[in-house]
């Protein structure tokens, strides 16, 4: 595919992948969506064309020629700040945590849909936007429905405020910061709780619940604060 500058701002999707059949599937796809796609075929001429290139987000899959996709990630990021997303195959191990503490933003599994895929380069997106906008001031942090005072130590659903205990506050104020990105169990138990942490895993999950209780429509069926198996959890960004 001819490489060219767009007259209009695009988007800039570097895909690092070495499957012809997803080359030509995301070349296409992504294209129809508006992204300009840029290809590298191994973590080599990945690295290469992020140092001469700057891109809005990274497509990067796991199993790659010359280099890992760990490797190419540690690598970006050693000098980046651009959204990766991680593309794993299905059956590959993969630890997530590890991807995330790397400094991957997301992950995708192999085989997915590309709507889906979409979705997710436009979280992370949003994401890095976000700092832009949801901060009315320091001490406020909006999203969708929710509005947090910091300095108030007050939150709401709408016009009704909501009571919330120090941790469920402090939980919440953290998942607020970071929408649309996975934050591991690890992560929200050490900075929530640090060294205060005490009794087994659940009080995490404990916490959670409480929250949804107050902020989902259904909290059965969460679409703000959704449940990232074996990893941890993720604040949904919505379009509103
Ligand atoms: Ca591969």
């Amino acid at each position: 595919m001819a490489k060219q500058t767009t007259p209009e701002k695009k988007v800039r999707v570097l895909v690092v992948e070495d499957e012809e059949s997803f080359i030509d599937a995301l070349t296409v796809g992504l294209g129809r969506e508006g992204f300009a796609v840029e290809i590298a075929r191994d973590g080599l001429q990945a690295l290469a064309v992020v140092a001469r290139e700057s891109f809005d987000v990274i497509l990067l899959d796991l199993m790659l020629p010359k280099m890992s996709g760990l490797d190419v990630c540690r690598a970006i990021r050693a000098r980046s700040e651009v959204p990766i997303i991680i593309v794993s195959a299905k059956g590959e191990e993969v630890d997530m945590v590890l991807m995330l503490e790397i400094g991957a933003d997301d992950y995708v599994t192999k085989p997915y849909r590309l709507r889906e895929l979409v979705a997710r380069i436009r979280a992370v997106l949003r994401r890095r936007e976000s700092h832009e906008f949801v901060y009315d001031s320091d001490e406020q942090i909006t999203h969708g429905p929710i509005r947090m005072d910091i300095e108030g130590r007050r939150c709401f659903v709408g016009d009704e405020e909501i009571k919330l205990r120090k941790k469920e506050f402090a939980l919440l104020r953290l998942l607020l910061e970071n929408p649309g990105r996975v934050l591991t169990r690890e992560v929200l138990i050490d900075r929530v709780w640090g060294n205060d942490y005490v009794g087994d895993t659940k009080t995490l999950d404990v916490h959670i619940k409480r929250l949804r209780s107050h902020i989902e429509i259904d909290p059965k069926s969460p679409v703000h604060i959704t449940t990232v198996r074996g990893v941890g959890y993720r604040f949904e960004t919505t379009k509103s």
